[in-house]
């Protein structure tokens, strides 16, 4: 039985639903993301866009051109923080911020990404690869 999960915002007025389970779990240390969402790294969990629900609620779209290519956020309208988002470099994949999945969802990442840019005291598992 494939698992049905609903990622919101904090303040629950962007929601949309996933069923099954990630393809990827990455931080991402890069000036851009710690500047975006202001904290040492960025947790964001890759599910198959076949997976994930059309979001529901007012949302707006951040694109920008990342080394990899095309990147788009979204977030809500009122609020800004990042609760989802695709890549160019990732077709066929969309990204969920990983603070905004229910608990169960919470699993060690797989991937550190941008890690020339981890600040000194931030430590992922063994066994985490760099990308
Ligand atoms: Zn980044």
């Amino acid at each position: 039985m494939r698992v049905t999960r609903e990622v919101a915002c904090c303040c629950d007025t962007l929601r949309l639903k996933l069923s099954g389970e990630q393809v990827m779990n990455a931080g991402c240390s890069c000036v851009n993301c710690k500047r975006r969402i202001g904290r040492a790294y960025r947790w964001q969990c890759y599910f198959p866009e076949t997976l994930v629900a059309e979001p529901v609620g007012n949302i707006r779209v951040y694109a920008s051109e990342a080394r990899s290519g095309r990147v788009e956020r979204s977030f809500r309208a009122a609020g800004g923080g990042t609760v989802f988002g695709r890549a160019a470099v990732f077709l066929g994949v969309v990204g969920i911020a990983g603070s905004c999945l229910p608990n169960d969802s919470f699993v060690v990442p797989t991937a550190a990404a941008s890690d020339q840019g981890r600040c000194a005291w931030v430590a992922f598992p063994d066994g985490v690869g760099s990308v």
